[in-house]
């Protein structure tokens, strides 16, 4: 990574990226509220600071020992801030996203949206297209999913958070979408990576739920290598050998990802633990231990949900919780 100086002109940021090209590699521009650095990638084996350090604004050569470079703190101190139409996450203050597991009726969603955003939530979740395990359950409103969310988003203060399944479905989902999820399973769908890279949307990125940490921050840098940086990482729970919840919510994640990485931490401990009455507390502790984000399945009657109703709020609950999470969000940042 090649540190520019506080002072270093457009062109000497541009010389730098060419001398960059010319040895074959890719140069990442990486924003910065004071520096500017510029991420190298492409590069087999170390890349000598000599070629760089003469050129006029550099100030230092950077060698970044991990395997993921453009997620990393090392290479960008600063926390990155997602913004969605006037809402953040990232950088401070607890962002809510809340919503059904999937999107069942327009009668469901409005009524869902207008509890949700009741709480002052900025985020709506819900899934159109659904990866569902078994092929004999109900797998999304689809197309007809995506419609009910843009009347949701034209009705109400809130951006809409659902998931894209393939590549096929992709340019209809970022229509109806203000951020673009990827689930579990396709945390390593490099094709869908790559194409979602492309748009340069902000992408909630969920972690597999066999997946390491590591694994999870690669599968980050396929979005930002393609110049994305509107990426948050999801804590969704793993897969372990415990069988009394659903997955095993990993905290420490939220603590890990905050330390390595400058990307904001969304904690879902809807599907990490997979059961309506311990979500809450999980939830808690997840804004104690850092998360910028908390996302939660709420539902209208939980008991009568098409997907995940188990680890589904009701309204009631989930009011309850949001009112907690204002209060800990105030006591974070007092
Ligand atoms: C979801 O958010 O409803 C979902 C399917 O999540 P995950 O990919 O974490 O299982
Ligand atoms: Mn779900």
């Amino acid at each position: 990574m090649i540190l520019m100086a506080k002072g270093a002109t457009p062109d000497d940021i541009a010389r730098v990226c060419d001398r960059v090209r010319q040895l074959g590699f890719t140069p990442h521009e990486i924003p910065g509220s004071v520096r500017v650095a510029i991420g190298i990638t492409g590069n087999q084996g170390p890349v000598p600071p000599e070629h760089f350090q003469s050129l006029s604004g550099v100030a230092e050569c950077i060698p970044v020992s991990r395997p993921y470079k453009l997620v990393s703190r090392e290479v960008k101190p600063e926390p990155t801030v997602v913004s969605v139409r006037g809402a953040s996450i990232g950088g401070g203050g607890l962002a809510v996203i809340a919503g059904p597991c999937s999107v069942e009726s327009r009668d469901q969603v409005f009524r869902t949206a207008e509890a949700v955003a009741a709480t002052g939530a900025k985020f709506f979740r819900g899934g159109a297209f659904k990866p569902r395990t078994s092929p004999y359950v109900f797998q999304g409103l689809k197309e007809e999913g995506l419609r009910l969310l843009d009347e949701v988003r034209q009705h109400f203060d809130l951006r809409i958070v659902t998931e894209v399944k393939d590549t096929e479905t992709l340019s209809a989902v970022a229509q109806a979408a203000d951020v673009l999820q990827i689930g579990a399973r396709n945390m390593q769908n490099f094709s869908l990576l790559e194409a979602v890279g492309r748009l340069k949307r902000p992408v909630l990125l969920k972690r597999g739920m066999s997946a390491t940490l590591q694994e999870l921050f690669m599968a980050a840098e396929y979005l930002l290598a393609l110049g994305n940086y509107q990426v948050l990482l999801c804590e969704r729970g793993i897969r372990t050998f415990e069988t009394m919840t659903r997955n095993t919510f990993d905290l420490s994640a939220v603590v890990m990802i905050k330390h390595h990485t400058h990307l904001p931490v969304v904690a879902d401990p809807s599907h990490g633990v997979g059961i309506d009455w311990a979500v809450a507390p999980l939830a808690r502790a997840s804004v104690v231990a850092g998360a910028d984000a908390v996302m939660v399945e709420v539902h209208p009657d939980p008991s009568r949900a098409l997907s995940d109703g188990q680890q589904s709020l009701t309204f009631d609950a989930y009011r309850a919780l949001a009112a907690d999470l204002a209060r800990l969000d105030a006591w974070r940042s007092g």
